[in-house]
């Protein structure tokens, strides 16, 4: 027997319609690419959605197609957003960072027909161009008719203004109901190793992953709370952070292009955020210039790191001397990316600092909608002891099933479990913690060593910026760990003390065989330590030398 409840499709559009409804006062800030702060609310959101939805119709966008954006965080980016999947066209977020030899390869292999770009990237559009020409109609300025760039575009590739198409267009639109399943947005991952992958999102994954969001041990996002999504929106739509707002009625403060510690510093003060999500490296920035500026955050209250390892240091220095809560979560573009979050269990209400901050350094538990598990080479199931570390594997509704232009459920092993690539431990109380890439591993003597781990205990020294651990080739043991430094400013790194400051936190075994110190690291175009770059340089700086 089939219960007897009203069947309303889980569609993007809902999310919108009810925060503009509901939440109608609650605002959208945008700090532009002009320096201005622009300001609407949800009923203003929803209305230009529509607006835009009908200028995409005009434009012939139909069911299904693909249109791309190169934007930073901005309310035109959430009409883009809410209009393109809204009218049921899916919207693909593009990498800004990426070489435009892969926006092209990405633009081409999405066959994306139109693209809406930020002023700053008329460079890059003009560059990329000539490769999209075959499959791009229109270039699409996000901006008013006085800041339209001078560029020329190929022939057959128009170049329009987005404030005139919207000043044309009209809100005479109601969102159309169609099946939950529909794919509403594309993103590539990062693509370290061979091309990039499209990541293809429904409705159904991104409300049921906005749903994850929103609960309470998760980002468990309020009413009373601003937000400021620091993570991209051009990378796995923000975390879902731009969905889950307006479905709590939370308002969004995007922070456009700057995104240095004295930019964010200011914008939050004076919109009064109280909550923000990044990586890591914007939030070193950040507390780099709150110590060198004597500033504060005043309203503030906490803080999301993922995307990479969140160093103990920054969840010391926010907490001890800001009063800002740190939580750490773990996931990836196939995930939506919601994996697992970190927030305590009532039995740890009791624990002493030192282990309370040993808890909060792993990635979380899984969140509800998630399961997960971790196997051998073999594919072993292996124990939950928090000690014994495996091959991570994820299931659920919104986990990639296949990428995009292959079949569904391509992706996955024979009983449905995706294979994230991470290698974690598992502890009783189900708090998952990475220790490494599957391909970062450093395996000496046969046994695994952690390199996150080695990497943090490296940044909670003095005189370092950035450490990234590498496996460099070695005679007796295969390979054993080497460590890679940039200094903080005015600060010199001396080899001993940086390795002595492992005494007492490692097994001995783990310490790094050798420091190099450079001035910076090489970064993904997600901001992540480019290993295979590092390992390509230094692979066999403990061989001896010839
Ligand atoms: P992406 O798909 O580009 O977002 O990258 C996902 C990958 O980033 C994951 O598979 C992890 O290797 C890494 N990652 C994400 N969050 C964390 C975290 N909190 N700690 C360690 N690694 C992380």
């Amino acid at each position: 027997m089939l219960g007897l409840m009203q069947d309303h499709n889980l569609l993007i559009s809902s999310i919108i319609t009810h925060a503009a409804r509901h939440h109608g006062d609650a605002e959208v800030v945008s700090k532009t690419v002009e320096g201005d702060v622009h300001r609407m609310n949800y009923v203003e959101l929803e209305r230009r959605s529509r607006r835009l939805a009908r200028a995409l119709i005009r434009m012939g966008i139909k069911a299904g197609d693909r249109v791309a954006t190169l934007a930073w965080n901005s309310g035109r980016h959430l009409e883009l957003y809410y209009g393109v999947s809204g009218m049921q066209a899916i919207c693909h977020t593009i990498n800004p960072r990426l070489a435009p030899a892969d926006i092209g390869y990405i633009v081409n292999h999405a066959q994306d027909v139109v693209l809406f770009a930020d002023t700053t990237f008329a460079p890059l559009v003009a560059a990329v161009a000539p490769a999209i020409r075959g499959t791009v109609r229109a270039v699409v300025f996000m901006t008013e008719p006085a800041h339209m760039p001078d560029i020329v575009l190929p022939e057959g590739m128009d170049l329009l203004c987005y404030e005139e198409l919207m000043a044309a267009s009209d809100e005479d639109y109601s969102w159309p109901d169609f099946d939950e399943r529909t794919a509403a947005s594309l993103c590539y991952t990062s693509g370290t190793t061979g091309k990039p992958k499209g990541v293809l999102y429904s409705h159904r994954s991104t409300l049921l992953h906005a749903y994850g969001v929103n609960l309470p041990d998760v980002m468990g996002l309020r009413t009373v709370d601003k937000a400021l999504p620091v993570v991209p929106m051009f990378h796995v739509n923000a975390w879902g952070i731009p969905y889950a707002a307006p479905m709590a009625g939370a308002g969004l403060v995007m922070p456009g292009r700057h995104l240095d510690g004295a930019s964010l510093t200011h914008l939050m003060n004076s919109e009064g955020v109280t909550f923000s999500a990044g990586v890591p490296t914007v939030w070193m920035g950040l507390l780099n210039y709150l110590k060198s500026s004597g500033e504060r955050l005043t309203s503030v209250n906490r803080m999301v790191i993922g995307g990479s390892a969140c160093p103990r240091i920054l969840m010391e220095e926010f907490g001890d001397n800001y009063g800002i809560r740190i939580d750490h979560a773990w996931g990836m573009s196939e995930l939506s990316p919601l994996g697992t979050y970190n927030a305590p269990k009532a039995k740890h209400a009791d624990l002493d600092r030192e282990s309370r901050l040993r808890l909060a350094e792993k990635q979380g538990r899984a969140v509800f909608g998630v399961d997960m598990r971790i196997v051998d080479d073999e594919g072993k199931v292996l124990a939950w002891d928090g000690k014994v570390s495996g091959h991570l594997q994820v299931k659920g509704p919104w986990v990639t099933s296949g990428y995009y232009g292959s079949e569904a459920g391509s992706a996955l092993d024979a009983e449905g479990w995706f294979a994230t690539g991470d290698v974690a431990t598992i502890d009783p109380d189900g708090y998952m913690e990475i220790t490494d890439r599957s391909k970062d591993v450093i395996k000496s003597g046969g046994e695994w060593i952690s390199s996150i781990q080695l990497e943090n205990i490296a940044v909670g020294h003095p005189d370092v910026m950035e450490a990234a651990i590498i496996a460099a080739r070695h005679e007796k043991w295969d390979e054993r760990p080497l460590l890679i430094v940039v200094p903080r400013k005015d600060h010199q790194v001396d080899r001993a003390s940086l390795l002595a400051f492992y005494e007492g936190k490692i097994a001995k075994w783990w310490t790094p065989d050798d420091v190099v110190v450079v001035d910076e690291l090489p970064h993904t175009a997600t901001g992540k330590i480019q290993k295979l770059a590092l390992r390509d340089t230094y692979r066999d700086h403990l061989l001896p030398k010839e």
